[in-house]
């Protein structure tokens, strides 16, 4: 059976891939699969049965040995086969990206991008695996370190990055020689399906890469698999925290990002224009539903008036509508009604709490049913406020107003998260201090989203992150690889020894 999701208009039955082919699902348990830009329910996805999870998990281990025998290079070659795939098939890909997800073709184009630098990372996977080696570490002795594959791993994935963030996952780990299941967001399942089609055109041995659907139960039934080695999750931090304790609980090696609450710090000196630009296009690029956004602006001193006052100016001409067909839009739709609803809820708390909501989105008057929110400021919200402290992940920017640097650096040190952070500002030495001070993984200067590139890891801190190695980069690989330490010594028999010439060492000649 074929997947072919991007070639029909009528809902689907979204297939689940075992062992090489794509089945459709025996479960009664299902969700609806929106089209967030028109509201209408496009697919169905199953909740897999435990039968069809264990299977999954079976083909996986099944098929893993003589993937991880096959030699790094082949395996590259494949990457490459898909990745070529990937360019060519870029602008359908994210055309489903925005079908089901809501951000723009722009936004779809970069997630796309991002998700192809992956690959492109993994494809360097035979000089990724190398080991180091050290000669005569005591006489005649010599030691050696090698990688190899876990075995099964496992990707449990968040529904704001339908494409890319499997890719930071699967690319890595099969490149490693590992096989691998994926569970992708229940919200958004279309687009992981077409990746596994596409895998299995660039010639991925039948087993190598499976999908299963689900919610919780199908998560847990992974986490306690006992063929399952390693398991990599990205989603919000309560469930982050769940994955990471119950997944190591069970013997895992468990990777788990969590949610975010990034604050830009606004300096005195910085350019007001550069500023309102970069933080609109952070706060509400992809409506707010990114684990890097900017979602607390931190002006410092005299500026704070006209922080204010631009982000309202600019935000409220951003063009708010469907993503899907040939609208204007600048900022799609959130992905259910019920995340839109729960985001908009977090204006009246502002307004409880005693923060003024300066630009309310929900003013806005939107034709057609999709799950449309316009862009919001929060301003005078204070570090204890609930706005302050907890992830809408929505268009909705707060702004902590303070009077020094060290205030603004101790927001951080309050905040529960570490994700990213930003600083803008013309002085090196504010900029210097921000950098080694700040409580995040993830810094920028005079940036807005300081989310790292394929090659280096990306690196949340505190509650956005459970584990030890982060996905991207040679983290990644190492994540997705046992080390082996080597020592060799030979003894020279009595023959070697012998006055035979044909043995002779030639170190004398050296
Ligand atoms: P989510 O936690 O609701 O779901 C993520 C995945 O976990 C889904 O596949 C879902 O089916 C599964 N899941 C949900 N509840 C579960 C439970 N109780 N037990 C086991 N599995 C469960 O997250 P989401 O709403 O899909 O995604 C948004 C979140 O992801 C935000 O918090 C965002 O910050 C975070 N995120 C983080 C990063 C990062 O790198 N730190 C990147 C992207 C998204």
């Amino acid at each position: 059976m074929s997947a072919r999701i991007s070639e029909t208009s009528e809902p689907i039955d979204v297939p689940l891939l075992v062992g090489g082919r794509f089945e459709t699902s025996s479960s009664e348990r299902r969700g609806d699969v929106y089209n967030p830009s028109t509201g209408s329910v496009q697919a169905s996805v199953p909740f897999c049965t435990d039968d069809e999870i264990d299977r999954a998990v079976q083909s996986a281990h099944d098929a893993q040995p003589a993937w991880g025998e096959t030699p790094a290079v082949e395996r590259a070659r494949i990457l490459f086969r898909f990745r070529e795939l990937l360019v060519s098939k870029c602008d359908e890909l994210a055309a489903l990206v925005t079908r089901e997800h809501g951000k723009t073709a722009a936004e779809a184009r970069a997630e796309m991008q991002r998700g192809i630098e992956m690959v492109e990372f993994a494809c360097g996977v035979p000089s990724l695996l190398m080991g180091q080696a050290l000669e005569n570490i005591a006489p005649q002795v010599d030691c050696e370190t090698s990688r190899h594959p876990l075995g099964v791993c496992v990707g449990v994935t968040p529904f704001n990055f339908p494409s890319m963030v499997p890719m930071w996952m699967f690319p890595v780990a099969i490149a490693c020689g590992n096989s691998f299941v994926l569970k992708p967001s229940e919200k958004v399942p279309l687009s992981a399906v077409k990746l596994g089609e596409l895998l299995t055109q660039a010639g991925l041995p039948d087993g190598v890469f499976n999908i299963v659907h689900g919610d919780r139960a199908a998560v847990d039934a992974l986490l306690a698999h006992p063929l399952v080695r390693g398991v990599s999750f990205v989603g919000s931090t309560a469930v982050a925290r769940y994955v990471f304790e119950t997944g190591t609980a069970n013997g895992k090696r468990v990777q788990a990002a969590g949610g975010a609450k990034n604050h830009i710090i606004i300096m005195p000196d910085a350019d007001l224009e550069q500023v309102t630009s970069a933080l609109v296009s952070s706060a509400f690029g992809c409506a707010g539903e990114r684990c890097m956004a900017g979602s607390l602006a931190v002006p410092v001193g005299r500026i704070a008036d006209d922080v204010a006052e631009q982000l309202c100016r600019v935000g409220e001409q951003i063009i708010v509508g469907p993503t899907d067909g040939h609208g204007d839009a600048q900022m799609g739709p959130l992905v259910t009604a019920e995340h839109r609803d729960r985001v908009a809820s977090y204006l009246d708390v502002a307004s409880q709490e005693g923060a003024n909501v300066v630009l309310d989105g929900r003013t806005r008057n939107f034709a057609g049913d999709g799950f449309l929110l316009g862009p919001s400021v929060v301003d005078h919200v204070q570090s204890d406020m609930r706005v302050a402290r907890e992830e809408i992940f929505g268009p909705v920017l707060s702004i902590v107003r303070v009077d020094e640097l060290d205030q603004a650096l101790a927001l951080g040190r309050q905040c529960e998260y570490g994700n990213g952070a930003s600083i803008f500002t013309k002085s090196g030495w504010a900029a210097r201090q921000f950098k080694r001070s700040f409580n995040a993984g993830m810094i920028g200067i005079n940036l807005g989203v300081p989310a790292p590139m394929a090659w280096f890891p990306f690196t949340g801190w505190n509650k956005s992150f459970f584990g030890d190695l982060h996905m991207q980069g040679v983290e990644g690989i190492h994540f997705y690889t046992h080390q082996k330490m080597t020592m060799t010594r030979w003894f020279q028999s009595a023959t070697e020894s012998s006055a035979d010439p044909i043995w002779k060492s030639g170190q004398q000649g050296r």
